[in-house]
């Protein structure tokens, strides 16, 4: 397939809505996957990039990480997939292949790196001479991507393909904490924020049968899986459930009490971050001293283990509770995931958007 033209949506500036564009797919590589997009998850991340929230970004970005679509055309050394097949690319595009991290499943450390938007692509680490001067990363917000294979993922043939977009960035994320607490009936597994990542978590912690506890400013909120739902302002439910969770994954994206929260896990139990907020959080030592907590966080998770995620979502029926967005809607989108008006994740409708 030669060097074509994808069309995007993009962000320009922190404020400015996102605009229709066009950016540069490259030509495909021997190793090389490319995506017709159908769907793209609206992760908060997103949101955090596009009001230049972390460092500082560089605009113009195409953002999304959550993406699903049909492999149009593969290079000549690609083996995993055919055309036709439903694949998926989350946060990550290429790493070093030789380190480490990246031979322990870790591609997410490695320090090479190279994430789905706003960044420099290494492209399978191939000579500027092959890949064009000082190629940028453009994400899911676009009708087509080009992928190195050992980056793409295979999509479950029996899931809701919008439904499944969101599993690619925050059913991974969850995952990790998830696996690594060895869940089952006799562990209870707390979440607290339950928008796009949190939902997922709800439901995975669920499948493997852990008592799941959902702590929500939702006053609203049902059930999604948890066995029990506290309302975090709710001050007399929180002490009732002091002393009572394993594990604690934070989903929160803006800054938040975490004293409150310590207090509800049992003794030498763990608080897994992954929320992002673009501030300081802030605790008191004496959490960890008296109680002996442990304090941790990750970043989303390896390719294999996002492979095992979402084959154990396709063996349980797993997906996201979704909105579907037009995609010339984005900006609606956007604003209401900022004001945390979405029930639980936005996806955006790309593959009904160009069907010219
Ligand atoms: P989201 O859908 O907007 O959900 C965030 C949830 O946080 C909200 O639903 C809300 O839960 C809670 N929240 C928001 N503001 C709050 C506040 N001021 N105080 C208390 N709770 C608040 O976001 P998301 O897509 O799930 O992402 C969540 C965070 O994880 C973001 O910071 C994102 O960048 C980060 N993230 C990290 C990774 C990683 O690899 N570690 C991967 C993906 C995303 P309730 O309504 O239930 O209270
Ligand atoms: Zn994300
Ligand atoms: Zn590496």
């Amino acid at each position: 397939m030669a060097a074509s033209t994808a069309r995007v949506y993009c962000a320009t500036s922190p404020t400015d809505p996102l605009v229709p564009s066009t950016v540069p797919r490259r030509a495909v590589l021997p190793l090389d996957v490319a995506i017709k997009i159908h769907y793209c998850g609206m992760c908060h991340s997103d949101l955090h990039h596009i009001r230049s929230e972390w460092r500082k970004t560089n605009y113009p970005i195409v953002p999304g990480h959550e993406i699903v679509g049909v492999v149009e055309a593969v290079g000549s050394e690609v083996s995993k997939f055919k055309i036709g097949d439903r694949v998926g690319v989350g946060c990550m595009v290429n790493s070093c292949r030789s380190c480490d991290q990246c031979h322990h499943g870790n591609e997410q450390y490695c320090s090479k790196c190279t994430m789905t938007y706003g960044v420099a692509d290494t492209i399978g680490n191939l000579p500027e001479s092959v890949v064009g001067p000082n190629p940028v990363t453009y994400g899911g917000y676009s009708e087509r991507v080009i992928v190195q294979e050992p980056y793409v993922l295979s999509i479950p043939e029996n899931l809701d393909f919008a439904a499944a977009a969101p599993l690619l960035c925050a059913g991974i994320t969850v995952w990790t904490p998830i696996i690594e607490a060895k869940p089952g009936p006799e562990k209870t597994i707390g979440v607290l924020g339950v928008g796009g990542l949190g939902h997922m978590a709800l439901k995975i912690a669920h499948a493997f049968g852990a008592r799941v506890v959902a702590f929500t400013s939702k006053a609203e909120l049902i059930s999604l899986g948890a066995d029990e739902v506290i309302v975090t302002s709710d001050e007399k439910s929180l002490a009732a459930a002091a002393n009572s969770i394993d594990l604690l994954i934070d989903t929160v994206s803006a800054d938040h009490a975490l004293m409150p929260m310590f207090s509800t896990l049992k003794f030498g139990a763990t608080y897994h971050l992954l929320g992002a907020p673009p501030t300081d959080l802030s605790f008191n030592a004496f959490a960890f001293l008296r109680r002996r907590i442990n304090l941790t966080g990750s970043l989303i998770g390896g390719i294999q283990s996002t492979q095992d995620m979402l084959d154990f979502c396709g063996k349980h029926s797993i997906t996201s509770i979704i909105e579907l967005m037009p995609f010339n809607q984005i900006n609606e989108a956007l604003t209401r995931l900022e004001k945390g008006d979405v029930r639980y994740r936005f996806v955006l409708d790309i593959v009904n958007a160009f069907k010219d």
